[in-house]
Order: structure tokens, then C-alpha cells, then sequence
């Protein structure tokens, strides 16, 4: 659609089709204007236009070349495939099948070491490790238990409590430690004090296997183009403001003057414009964090700022190595799982390290590339590492691997990739996670849609505006199909 096509507000409005914009070409957006055009039986024809601020679709997702195949910047693994919609949906398509693993870590051939190449008894490190999964499963049975207990208080808080014992014994403290960093790369937070305790059972994992995409998690996003018209997708679209207008007394300056009431209308960074019946936004919550008071005019109502202001949206970031062999088969290890010594203060301390690599927790054999070692960490260090110049990231890493290994003479990798989540303004960091202060309740807050004469008009969708399947690509796109339903519903479609 273009500047020049008007919503159906004309008397004869069973003549006109129904335009609809989706801002965002992820998941969510793909979802949505897949349901939109392939629903049967519609009452009326439904025009869709996606607008993409970048020129590629996927967002989150994106697969990129790298070493002997692909590096995954951002989704990896389906996270449970047992009513995946995502798995689902690429079943259908008959694509080469993802292989399937059963946990998301990959390796058989772990290895717990300190930084300085020291190993830890695996007996030690499966005793913490199932101190502290036990401690968070129960943790996340506390806002259906009736025991008594304090969940205004952080995860962070309350591990610190369970384990303070643990401050006597360096040794278990640096291994629990190791954990807290795990648990920071699944929550993409800073510190497990930014996560709320009552609400840790909201979050439902699916069952089943974790697989990877053998040629990359794009190629559901691929799927799901083959599946719109080519010119569905209008991508270099940054969207400035959405303008709207209700009934309510809240005032619309418009664009070229006010609106009528239930008139939406999208304008890009470059001054296009684009009337619609219904807006469908999916930017990430870090965008809606980020421009929540310039994108949409009259405001959000003041509810729906609230909790895109208390809601989490946090940064977990990869850095892909590439090496002309595999050096570390020579050791027979293939996950290395880097314990840092320390004090129990850092293990689950509120204030993160200013050393940005101190958060490296995992470097594993890709399995996307054989020569390709990735490194994961998260928070503040995460969005510290975006930041820094390759060579300097380089460095650190080849310090660390040399250090564990006791081998000077491993080399610099022959490439390196790091992800950028936070510094890209189209996504200001990586998934939602249900932050202190905040609730349940806010994500339904936020998945409410902005009405105008009793109908849908600005509808929103993407993983943080999923109840319970919040952060995941299946999240996402359960959220961009619900949103649609919603529209043809509307329509009297459904
Ligand atoms: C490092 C990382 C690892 C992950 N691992 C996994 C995993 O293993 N498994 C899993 O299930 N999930 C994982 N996720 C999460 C998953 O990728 C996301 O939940 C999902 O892809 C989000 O899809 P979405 O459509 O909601 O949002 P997005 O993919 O963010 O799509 C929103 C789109 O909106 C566009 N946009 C933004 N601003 C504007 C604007 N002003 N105008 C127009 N367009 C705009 C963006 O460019 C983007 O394309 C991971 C994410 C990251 C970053």
C-alpha cells in the first residue's frame, strides 16, 4: 500500500479492502500477515504491509555465513518441541530436519575448569548444580504455593539466602557462581537480582527435545516469505509515529491536522505516510522502551507505559571464533565451562563486574561449523563487550583459552563475530524477562490493543506480549498469529 491508498472509511466500505500495517518483519510480523492473507473465508479482502526498519527480515532471527557454515546471531535452539508451534510449522514445510539434541548445551564432553586451566571435580559441580536447579524449581512453584513466603524479593535474594553458607567454602561459591552466570545468559539480565521471585513460574518451557537449525533458524523466516507476496515486506521503513485517535479526550495533532476517531496512520523516518484500519506494532520491548513517547501520538495510555517502563528487557550476547583447526579436540573437550575465582559476594551480587569478560561462562564447539568455538555471556558485560574493538575482544579471548589450556601456542581465531543486540536501535537488546517490580500482568497489559468506536486499531504483538511463552521465537509467533485472530475477528472472519 502507499501514501496514496486510503483506509475503508467510505460509505461503500464493503468495496474497499482492508489495509492493515505490521510494523516489524520478525517472526511476529511474518506470523501475523501470513494468518492475515492465508485465513479463509474472509469477509473482506485484507491488503497487508509489513514495515521493516532494516534491510533484511527476521530480526531476532538471523543466521549469518561463517567458518564452514552459519553463526546464529540471535534465536539458536527451539526451546521444547512438543506443541512448538515454530517446530510445527517447519515440519509442515518438509525442510531438512532439525537435528535434535536433548539439552541446549550441546556437549557430552563438558569441562568445568577455573580460568587458570584447574579442573573441578565433577561430583562438586553436580552437587552445586543440583542445589541450585532445586532451589529454582521450587522458586518457581512459590505463586501457586501456600507456604509463606516474602516474593516481592529478587531471585538474586533469595539464592543468596538458600546458599550463604556457601561463603565459608571459596571453592563452592566460584562453582555456584559459574550457575548465576548461566542463569543470567537464559534471562538475558544483569544480575538474578533483576528477576522476580513470585513470578519465575509464569514462564512455561515446552517439553521435548532442544534442536538446532542444521542450516540456520533463517530458514523458518525464509518459510514464511515464500509464503507472502513479494511485495508484502517494504523494508529500509523506519517507523517515526504512529498516529491515533479515540473518543477519550485525548488530543491527536495529526500529521497534517486531526484524525477522525478510529483513523490510524503510520509515518516513517523519511516522511511517508500510511493510512490503515488496523496497525499491528512487534518492535522489540527494548524499542518500546526506548521511544514509547515519541512513536505514538496522542501517548500510549499511561497503563500501558507502566509496564513497557517495568517490564525487563535484557542483553545476551555471542562472540563466534573461528580457527583453521580444532584445537581443542586435542584436550577431548568440546565444552568448556569457565568457573572465575572470586568472592560469594559476586556470585549472585547485585552491583555486575566493570570487567566485561568476566561474565564468560560457555565457550562451545558450534554446531553450525566445526572449527568455530562460541562464547556466551549477558548484562552489563555483554552490552560493555558491543562496545570494545574487535582486536581487544580478540585478545581476551585467546588470554583465556591460552590460560586453560596452559598452551601459549594457541592462536588467534582466523575470524571473529560478535553480536550486537544492544548498541543495533531496532532491538536495544535480546528478550524480555519478568523484572522486579513488575508482574504477570504487565505482559497482558502491554498485549492489550488500543481501541477507537468499540474496534481494535494499534494491536501488538512480538515475545514480550506473550504471557507465558515470553523471550522465544514460538512466543512470538503464537503472539503475531493471536493479533491477527483478533483483526479477523473484528472482520467477522472468524
Ligand atoms: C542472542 C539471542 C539468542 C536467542 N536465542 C533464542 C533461542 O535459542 N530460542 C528461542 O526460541 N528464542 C531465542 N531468542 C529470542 C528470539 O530470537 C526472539 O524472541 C524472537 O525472534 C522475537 O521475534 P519478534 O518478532 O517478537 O521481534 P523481532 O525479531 O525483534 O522483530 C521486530 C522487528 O521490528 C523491526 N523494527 C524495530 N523498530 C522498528 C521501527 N521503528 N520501524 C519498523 N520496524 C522496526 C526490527 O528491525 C525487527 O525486524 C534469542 C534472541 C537473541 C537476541
Amino acid at each position: 500500500m502507499s501514501e496514496t491508498s486510503s483506509p475503508s472509511t467510505s460509505d461503500d466500505a464493503s468495496s474497499e479492502p482492508v489495509n492493515v500495517i505490521i510494523i516489524g518483519a520478525g517472526i511476529a510480523g511474518l506470523a501475523a500477515a501470513q494468518r492475515l492473507l492465508g485465513a479463509e473465508n474472509k469477509a473482506e479482502k485484507i491488503n497487508v504491509t509489513i514495515l521493516e526498519a532494516s534491510s533484511r527480515a527476521g530480526g531476532r532471527i538471523h543466521s549469518v555465513p561463517f567458518g564452514n557454515g552459519i553463526s546464529e546471531q540471535g534465536a539458536t535452539w527451539i526451546h521444547g518441541i512438543e506443541g512448538n508451534p515454530v517446530y510445527e510449522f517447519m515440519q509442515e514445510k518438509n525442510i531438512e530436519k532439525p537435528t535434535l539434541t536433548k539439552s541446549t548445551h550441546l556437549s557430552t564432553k563438558r569441562h568445568y575448569c577455573y580460568t587458570d586451566g584447574q579442573t573441578l571435580p565433577r561430583n562438586l559441580v553436580k552437587k552445586v548444580g543440583g542445589l541450585y536447579y532445586d532451589a529454582l524449581r521450587q522458586s518457581g512453584q512459590f505463586n501457586q504455593s501456600e507456604e509463606e513466603v516474602d516474593c516481592s524479593k529478587s531471585i538474586g535474594e533469595y539464592l543468596e539466602e538458600k546458599f550463604d553458607r556457601f561463603a565459608e567454602e571459596d571453592v563452592l561459591a566460584d562453582i555456584l557462581r559459574y550457575f548465576v552466570n548461566v542463569g543470567c545468559n537464559y534471562n538475558a539480565c544483569d544480575t538474578l537480582h533483576d528477576l522476580m521471585l513470585r513470578d519465575e513460574g509464569e514462564y512455561i518451557e515446552l517439553e521435548g527435545y532442544h534442536p538446532i537449525f542444521p542450516q540456520g533458524y533463517s530458514q523458518v523466516i525464509d518459510t514464511f516469505l515464500e509464503k507472502l507476496p513479494t511485495d508484502c515486506v517494504v523494508y529500509n521503513s523506519p517507523v517515526k509515529c504512529i498516529h491515533w485517535n479515540r473518543d477519550d479526550g485525548q488530543e491527536n495533532t495529526g500529521i497534517n491536522g486531526p484524525l477522525a476517531t478510529g483513523a490510524v496512520k503510520v509515518e516513517c523516518t523519511d516522511g511517508r505516510t500510511f493510512p490503515s484500519d488496523y496497525i499491528i506494532v512487534t518492535v522489540s520491548l527494548g524499542v518500546l522502551k526506548e521511544n514509547q513517547r515519541t512513536m505514538f501520538n496522542p501517548q500510549l495510555p499511561k497503563e500501558k507505559q507502566r509496564a513497557i517502563e517495568r517490564m525487563g528487557f535484557g542483553t545476551v550476547a555471542t562472540i563466534s571464533l573461528e580457527y583453521e583447526t580444532q584445537f581443542w579436540t586435542t584436550y577431548s573437550k568440546n565444552c568448556i565451562n569457565l568457573v572465575w575465582r572470586d568472592k560469594m559476594e559476586y556470585a549472585v551480587k547485585k552491583n555486575p563486574s566493570q570487567e566485561w569478560f568476566r561474565k564468560l561462562n560457555t565457550f562451545y564447539q558450534s554446531q553450525h561449523s566445526p572449527n568455530v568455538l562460541v562464547a556466551w555471556l549477558s548484562g552489563n558485560e555483554a552490552r560493555q563487550m558491543e562496545t570494545l574493538p574487535e582486536e581487544e575482544i580478540i585478545q581476551k579471548c585467546t588470554d583465556i583459552l591460552q590460560n586453560i589450556f596452559s598452551d601459549c601456542s594457541i592462536p588467534k581465531p582466523k575470524s571473529m563475530l560478535r553480536t550486537q543486540w544492544y548498541t543495533n536501535p531496532h532491538f536495544r537488546g535480546s528478550y524480555s524477562y519478568m523484572s522486579v517490580g513488575s508482574e504477570g500482568a504487565d505482559i497482558d497489559i502491554l498485549a492489550e490493543p488500543i481501541t477507537a468506536n468499540g474496534r481494535p486499531v494499534i494491536l501488538f504483538a512480538g515475545e514480550a506480549t506473550h504471557r507465558y511463552f515470553y523471550s522465544t521465537t514460538h512466543g512470538a509467533m503464537l503472539s503475531g498469529q493471536r493479533e491477527a485472530d483478533s483483526i479477523l475477528k473484528n472482520l467477522g472472519s472468524q
